[in-house]
């Protein structure tokens, strides 16, 4: 079956085509600036050109128009007819504690995934529309919502509960969540399949490690805990956000720069993590490394912030697991960086972990980087939250 999976932004859908059975994608590509002047459509079938097409797109209907008309052109497209597309999978940012798991979408869940908007106020309205745009374009194709919190709510209470008023929970559910869940659980299972063991048997640590990094533990087949919080700026240091600060930094910084507390935020959220931390230097670990090559002070002191945060959460998730099989490095800084990899775990001698440099340097493949004797594994693993995403759509709507 033909799954086509969409992640809706408010001015951003990226999409691809994928075949259930083969596990391949058939066509991929990406609508930006939906509803803003110069609205743009990537589209590439898979071993052909990528096509760009600037045309108008004032909304996320027309950008879903946009896309299905591609997959079906007559020259480059993939699929004769709509009918060919057998579902669609939706990536949902937050589905509080209503869902565990992935859901057929009926009413009842629009419903419940519009109670989930205040915890995701820019991700989950978008998220809403490309469901809303699928269902006047295709009203009679499934759809399923995959949700980036529902691998993370088997955490257990103590991981879950910030240590505030337990009447904030209780009114408002203030708690943590975690996301990037479809990755976390993707990942952990290939690492399972990976050391050939059963994934019921292991203590696996994650670290997805992207623009937007989180890091989590998975024992027993069962994450106990996650580094993102509410929102996705708690935890680790990331591209532009700052992760974990004290929370009195926020009035004190508002007194001090005349900001209201929603600006300090905003500065949380994009001009802080690596970028704040070099100075301006960059977010992206690319221009960090080419700085280190060159000594330069700003990216060495964002570069050493950001992997001493990875190994600090590192040894506090082997305490809460009471110990750790594999540390699987993943996402874009995870999968290319060799150099992030090696400053986390030479800060983890005490797990017994030997890198083999020579593998530390392949990329693009699932590896365990570890030599013989290291006495906790260290894997790479490419994560693919699209095909995670269509796994779970073909399993509902078989
Ligand atoms: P997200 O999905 O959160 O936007 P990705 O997982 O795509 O992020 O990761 C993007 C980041 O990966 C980039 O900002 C960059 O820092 C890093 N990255 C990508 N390629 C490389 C590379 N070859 N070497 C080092 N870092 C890389």
């Amino acid at each position: 079956m033909n799954i086509l999976v969409i992640n809706c932004g408010s001015s951003s859908l990226k999409f691809q085509l994928i075949d259930s059975e083969s596990e391949k994608c058939i066509a991929k590509g990406l609508c930006e600036r939906i509803g803003i002047e110069g609205s743009m459509i990537t589209y590439a079938p898979e071993g052909g050109e990528k096509e760009k097409t600037t045309t108008p797109m004032p909304d996320h209907t027309e950008a879903i128009r946009l896309v299905l008309a591609a997959l079906t052109n007559d020259k480059t497209g993939v699929v004769k007819s709509l009918d060919e597309i057998g579902a669609v999978g939706h990536r949902i940012v937050h589905g509080g504690e209503k869902f565990t798991s992935s859901a057929i979408i009926t009413d009842e869940v629009i419903e419940a995934i519009k109670e989930c908007n205040d915890l995701a106020p820019l991700h989950n309205p978008a998220n809403l529309i490309g469901i809303d745009a699928c269902k006047t374009l295709m009203p009679t194709t499934p759809m399923v919502a995959v949700f980036d919190t529902a691998f993370h709510q088997t955490m257990p209470e103590e991981a879950y509960l910030y240590g505030i008023p337990y009447e904030y929970y209780e009114k408002y559910k203030v708690r943590r969540y975690g996301f990037h869940g479809t990755s976390h659980s993707y990942v952990s299972k290939k690492v399972a399949e990976v050391l050939g063991k059963n994934y019921e048997d292991l203590k696996i640590i994650v670290c997805h490690l992207g623009n937007g990094a989180s890091i989590s533990a998975v024992k027993n087949g069962k994450c106990v805990d996650t580094s993102m919080g509410l929102t996705p700026l708690e935890g680790l240091i990331m591209g532009t956000r700052s992760g974990d600060i004290d929370p009195a930094i926020i009035e004190f910084l508002a007194n001090k720069e005349s900001m209201t507390a929603q600006e300090v935020v905003s500065v949380l959220n994009k001009k802080s993590g690596v970028l704040g931390l070099s100075n301006g230097l960059s977010s992206d670990f690319r221009d960090l490394e080419a700085g280190l090559e060159n000594n330069d002070e700003n990216a060495i002191r964002a570069m050493k912030g950001f992997c001493y945060r990875v190994a600090k959460y590192i040894g506090s998730y082997v305490a809460a697991m009471n110990g750790v099989d594999a540390i699987c490095f993943t996402a874009g800084v995870g999968e290319n960086g060799p150099i992030v990899r090696n400053f986390v775990c030479d800060r983890l001698g005490f797990l017994g972990i030997e890198l083999d440099q020579e593998l530390n340097n392949k990329r693009g493949m699932d590896l365990d980087i570890t030599t013989p004797e290291s006495k906790t594994r260290v894997l790479v693993i490419p994560t693919n939250e699209e095909l995670a995403i269509a796994r779970e759509t073909a399993a509902l709507v078989k």
